[in-house]
């Protein structure tokens, strides 16, 4: 049996990621290959523009088997930019506690959290601890960042970026951790070709041999 968890990054209410035309044909495509398949949206509360949380929503609702994990506040993407959650104490706490409200004042409660790619401070550290299951992380951060292997809550690295040619070995360790993003800004976007590739990996699997979970299930 093979278990299939995949995570989607940046899902958010700005238009143009996630919940929007192009990415929403693409997970309808996935769900007619895979009936089962189930998704972790890693989101933000906007990319660093907001956009409108209704109609994100409402067209993520024709969407089955939908888990969220928190992404940050506001997904500053400069990387001369470390500010996310690196800030002093007080505005940290500030946007973690806006973002938290942001998702529980809709009754949406995210198990895990993928920090977006920056430093992050111990007030970042300790919300984490006290308030997600699991912790997300690109495998590179541990080497940016070798102090979160001293974090307590579980950490979950992704074994495979949508699209890559090198392909993991699924034998070895029958489990496939898939990364990729809404939008269309990175290589591992879910453009039909990345999907090929996906579907190529799994073909050699029934699909009563393959187990979708959520991030949350690897724990
Ligand atoms: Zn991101």
């Amino acid at each position: 049996m093979l278990k299939v968890a995949f995570g989607i990054d940046d899902v958010c209410p700005t238009p143009g990621y996630g919940g929007y035309k192009k990415d929403l044909e693409s997970i309808y495509y996935l769900q007619s290959i895979y009936p089962e398949i189930k998704f972790t949206f890693f989101s933000s509360i906007y990319y660093e523009k907001p956009g409108d949380w209704q109609q994100f929503l409402e067209n993520l609702s024709s969407v089955k088997n939908v888990e969220f994990a928190y992404h940050g506040y506001s997904h500053i993407s400069s990387k001369n930019l470390t500010t996310e959650f690196d800030d002093s104490d007080f505005i940290c706490d500030f946007k973690l506690k806006a973002m938290l409200e942001s998702w529980t004042v809709r009754n949406i409660f995210p198990k895990g959290f993928k920090f977006p790619g920056w430093a992050v401070n111990l007030s970042f550290r300790y919300f984490v601890e006290q308030n997600c299951k699991y912790f997300a992380i690109h495998p590179l951060n541990y080497s940016e960042y070798p102090t979160i292997l001293n974090w307590t809550v579980p950490k979950i690295s992704f074994n495979y970026s949508l699209g890559d040619p090198i392909l993991p070995d699924l034998n070895l360790c029958k489990v496939l951790i898939l990364h990729c993003h809404a939008g269309l800004g990175s290589d591992n976007h879910l453009s039909r070709e990345n999907i090929g590739i996906l579907t190529g990996l799994l073909s050699v699997y029934k699909q009563d041999q393959i187990e979708f979970c959520y991030y949350s299930d690897l724990i």
